[in-house]
């Protein structure tokens, strides 16, 4: 095992008010986000931690795989926010720009945020987000957003084949290890400081923020979801966090859920 984590170390530097003061840490798990899950559903309380050297069931949008590897950074956190449920998803762009922030602050890396929930360097994906929310009565109870950061490991080595052109890490971009307790440190306060924002200027500083990672948006896009393809120019993020897309005929379409690639004069790019 290669990542050691001293997380009490972690939260005695810890500059936050509520996100991190419980942390839990395991070697191995299916998941961070069920753990967390679980934890929420016993009534844990908002802003804690819980983190994993590995997880074996990771998962990304629609059951898909997320391969979690020794190196990584594998951390999900719950939040309860005070949030209808129709706009908890919103705080998967909170991730995206806390992560995009601080990996750009702390190793100077380009970083991209990809529609809807993931981030990457130069069109690879480097970190993937995933959030659930738990909903009564039309509010929310609570949200756990699951964070993946590809860190101390070679995706060509450690990732299955079909993922090493789409895939990239910290190793990879920079050509050295990184302290994982100190960027996981740095990215709590991120995301405190960033659903605080949301908390106390609403959701468009954040979509504004957030788009200013969005190298896709202004380019010719091909969307695919289950059933359909489509390409369109890449206008904008609405408000509720739909993707504006204007299509071949002329018409603007609001997506809710999809996979984007950006077309360029070479073809589709890795994404
Ligand atoms: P997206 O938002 O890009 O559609 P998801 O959020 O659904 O992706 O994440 C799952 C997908 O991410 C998988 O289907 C796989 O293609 C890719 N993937 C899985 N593990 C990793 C990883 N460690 N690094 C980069 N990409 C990964």
């Amino acid at each position: 095992m290669r990542a050691k984590f001293d997380l009490s170390r972690l939260q005695i530097g810890l500059r936050n008010r509520f996100l991190g003061k419980t942390m839990f840490f395991s070697k191995n798990v299916p998941s961070t986000n069920d753990w967390a899950e679980e934890l929420a559903r016993f009534g844990a309380f908002e802003g804690t931690v819980v983190v994993a050297v590995t997880q074996t069931r990771g998962r990304g949008r629609l059951h898909r795989k997320w391969v979690s590897p020794d190196g990584g950074l594998w951390f999900s956190v719950i939040f309860r926010p005070k949030l209808s449920a129709r706009d908890a998803h919103k705080l998967t762009f909170v991730a995206g720009v806390a992560v995009a922030e601080t990996l750009r602050e702390m190793y100077g890396l380009k970083t991209e945020t990809k529609w809807p929930n993931d981030v990457s360097v130069d069109g690879r994906k480097i970190c993937g987000i995933l959030g659930k929310a738990n909903a009564s009565g039309g509010k929310v109870d609570f949200v756990i957003l699951g964070i993946g950061v590809n860190a101390n490991f070679d995706p060509k080595h450690a990732l299955p084949k079909s993922l090493r052109e789409k895939a990239t890490s910290l190793e990879n971009e920079l050509g050295r290890r990184v302290r994982l307790e100190k960027l996981l440190a740095k990215l709590l306060e991120k995301l405190e400081e960033t659903y605080d924002i949301y908390a106390r200027e609403g959701f468009n500083t954040v979509l504004e923020k957030w788009k200013g990672y969005a190298c896709f948006l202004g380019h010719e896009v091909e969307l695919s979801d289950k059933n359909l393809k489509i390409k369109g120019l890449a206008c904008g993020v609405n408000q509720d966090g739909a993707l504006v897309l204007r299509l071949e005929d002329g018409n603007l379409a609001n997506i809710v859920t999809g996979d984007v690639s950006m077309r360029s004069d070479r073809g589709l790019r890795r994404h």
